[in-house]
């Protein structure tokens, strides 16, 4: 198993050569007096230090060891809550936190490398800040100001950590259906009681509280998904001194047995009168929750890249060092019995497309987290509004389609190892067993899918889309006399095309069968996911052709050649996700329920 290296030069690539990152951040009220690209490198630079020494080295003593629950306590692995302490010490909890509250208010195009780093490192742990983060996000935006003074530094600086209290044992994707009641108090706060399922680090031995946002309903709420609340519910109750006060009535019933992310640990977590506190308005809790969704499903997709790049560097060294069989060239290493298995054509193909969609993966997250930067720091109200879309369209094809490759390349990266693969000691079936719950929460991909066709482009006939089609074209207009390019963009534009006609088809079909968004859902995401990538491919390749003079060719060679890759072997895809896509919901309906 290779050492986990944060991949900085790539992130440097995506961030300054491909994005422009140092004109963006001067460009927005928010970034321009707290960072720029001399800031991130140093930042970047201890994540990857952290990462690699004190996160990825407990990764598979932690999978074998797992969380373990003894009376109501989580112990987490050996190692985890020191390595955690060291991880908040530096400041790292808090790295996008809003500064107000002890935040280090960076953009996330930044944070966004960093979780990277974390989750490639060791996707159970990461689970824990991230969890924190987003249950800042919820509180900084919709809580009280006693509420974010009480909670947020502490928060932020990683001394308490978050957890989201959404699901329950009949209520995942349908959180109109959940049961658990919040009765107001006296003194303005509720009793909440009821049992919530899967909660991720609900309850460990890491941090010295826990602070729960959890859904619920009041008394008089409507039915459905317009009365649900959302709460503040901490594991010890805190005095009105900040100091740490009685425990709360809520309790940690039992953790999961499950297929990956064992290190993490995935709680039953029961109220039983618990004393919290509103968050936002009254059944406005899931609106409270969405804040934090565009960041936690963004978050999701990472952590699929995450492991699909561990896996990624494992696989390439064990190709460069596993000797079997000759090149079909003849003999590559006459001096031993032979060849490495990176000369056989099928080994490259797995390697160039687990690179292919890893560094698609990559510069993808990154071009999310520039709408979210835009969204959040822009002080101008047209650039929000245009950002916000492209955030609305692109979030659910970041976590799905992201984390679709992930698992693919996963799989990919242990089929590599061959025999060995499955073996526990190489470490690539562990990230296979971890990248497959990132299709799984956060809303399952198909939920995502449903969510890009239906909400996000037929119910606004295609409006967000058109900012994205803009936006491409544009990029193709300015690219059209570019001989070095033209291979990419002639491509890239009949893409664009295909991807708008058959939007225009989902479009109409949504107008005369009520299957039609769910029967091709999946696929149009797909589609529409190869065409991002296809257009963020032209645009490193355009980097890579623009630096390719300055030195480092080789690193400039590579892209080019996975660029190359993407469109000749991967990007053909998109003409039989087409072809399902238009095929509609007849042959899918056609079969009755019960003859199954
Ligand atoms: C390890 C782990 C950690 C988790 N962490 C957390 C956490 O920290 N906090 C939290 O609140 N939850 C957490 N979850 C819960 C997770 O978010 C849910 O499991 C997930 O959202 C799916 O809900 P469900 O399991 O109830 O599946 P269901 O909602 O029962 O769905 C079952 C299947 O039906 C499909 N389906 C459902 N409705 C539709 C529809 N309308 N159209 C088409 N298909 C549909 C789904 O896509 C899925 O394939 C976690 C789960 C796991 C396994």
């Amino acid at each position: 198993m290779a050492d986990y290296k944060a991949p900085l030069r790539d992130m440097r690539f995506v961030l300054r050569e491909v994005f422009e990152i140092d004109k963006l951040w001067a460009s927005l009220a928010g970034t321009r007096d707290s960072v720029d690209v001399e800031t991130a490198d140093a930042i970047l630079e201890q994540a990857a230090k952290i990462a690699a020494e004190e996160i990825a080295p407990l990764s598979r003593e932690a999978d074998e060891h797992g969380s373990r629950w003894q009376q109501g306590e989580v112990v987490s692995p050996p190692g985890f809550k020191a390595a955690y302490q060291t991880f908040a010490e530096g400041g790292w909890c808090g790295l996008g936190g809003n500064a107000e509250y002890g935040g280090m208010g960076m953009p996330k195009t930044l944070v966004a490398q960093v979780e990277e780093m974390v989750q490639g490192a060791d996707m159970s742990f990461g689970l824990a800040p991230m969890l924190s983060a987003g249950a800042c996000l919820s509180i900084d935006a919709h809580a009280s100001e006693e509420l974010k003074d009480k909670y947020l530094p502490n928060l932020y600086s990683g001394i308490w950590s978050g957890a989201m209290d959404l699901t329950e044992p009949h209520a995942g994707t349908d959180l109109g259906m959940i049961r658990t009641r919040a009765e107001p108090n006296p003194d303005g706060s509720y009793s909440l009681t009821g049992t919530k399922i899967f909660i991720t680090w609900g309850e460990h031995d890491m941090a010295e509280n826990i602070i729960h946002l959890v859904l619920a309903k009041l008394p008089d709420a409507p039915a459905g998904s317009k009365g649900i609340s959302m709460f503040l519910v901490p594991k010890i109750l805190v005095n009105d001194d900040g100091s740490l006060g009685q425990r709360n009535s809520v309790a940690c019933g039992s953790i999961e047995k499950k297929m990956g992310i064992k290190a993490s640990a995935t709680c039953v977590m029961n109220y039983d009168g618990a004393r919290g506190w509103l968050v936002g308005e009254r059944n406005r809790g899931l609106a409270c929750m969405f804040t934090m969704m565009n960041y936690e499903r963004l978050g999701v997709g990472i952590q699929g890249l995450g492991a699909a790049d561990a896996s990624y560097q494992n696989a390439v060294e064990y190709a460069r060092e596993r000797l079997q069989s000759r090149s079909p060239e003849g003999a590559k290493n006459p001096d031993k019995a032979a060849d490495p298995i990176i000369v056989h054509p099928d080994v490259r193909r797995m390697l160039l497309t687990m690179r292919a969609f890893n560094e698609g993966a990559r510069a993808f997250s990154t071009y999310v987290a520039k709408w979210l930067d835009i969204a959040k720091f822009s002080d101008d109200k047209v650039d929000i509004k245009h950002a916000s879309g492209m955030v609305a369209l692109l979030t659910p094809i970041a976590k799905a389609f992201i984390t679709d490759k992930a698992l693919e390349t996963t799989v990919i990266g242990q089929q590599v190892f061959g025999g060995h693969g499955f073996i526990r000691e190489w470490g690539q079936e562990q990230l296979v067993r971890d990248a497959r719950i990132t299709q799984i929460y956060e809303g399952t991909n198909g939920i995502q899918a449903m969510d890009l066709m239906g909400r996000k482009t037929v119910a606004n006939g295609g409006e967000f889309l058109q900012l994205f089609v803009a936006e491409v074209e544009g990029f193709i207009r300015a690219n059209s006399d570019s001989e070095a390019l033209a291979e990419f963009i002639r491509p890239l534009s009949a893409e664009l095309d295909n991807l708008q006609r058959v939007s225009t088809t989902v479009i109409e079909q949504a107008r005369q069968d009520p299957n039609a968004i769910g029967a091709a859902a999946v696929e149009y995401l797909h589609l529409f996911g190869y065409t991002v990538y296809a257009y963020l491919w032209a645009s490193m390749a355009k980097a890579a052709l623009a630096g390719i003079e300055g030195g480092d060719a080789d690193f400039y060679r590579a892209k080019l050649a996975v660029a190359r890759f993407y469109y000749g072997r991967l990007l053909p895809q998109t003409k039989a996700l087409s072809a399902h896509i238009l095929e509609g919901s007849g042959p899918l309906m056609a079969l009755e329920a019960e003859l199954f």
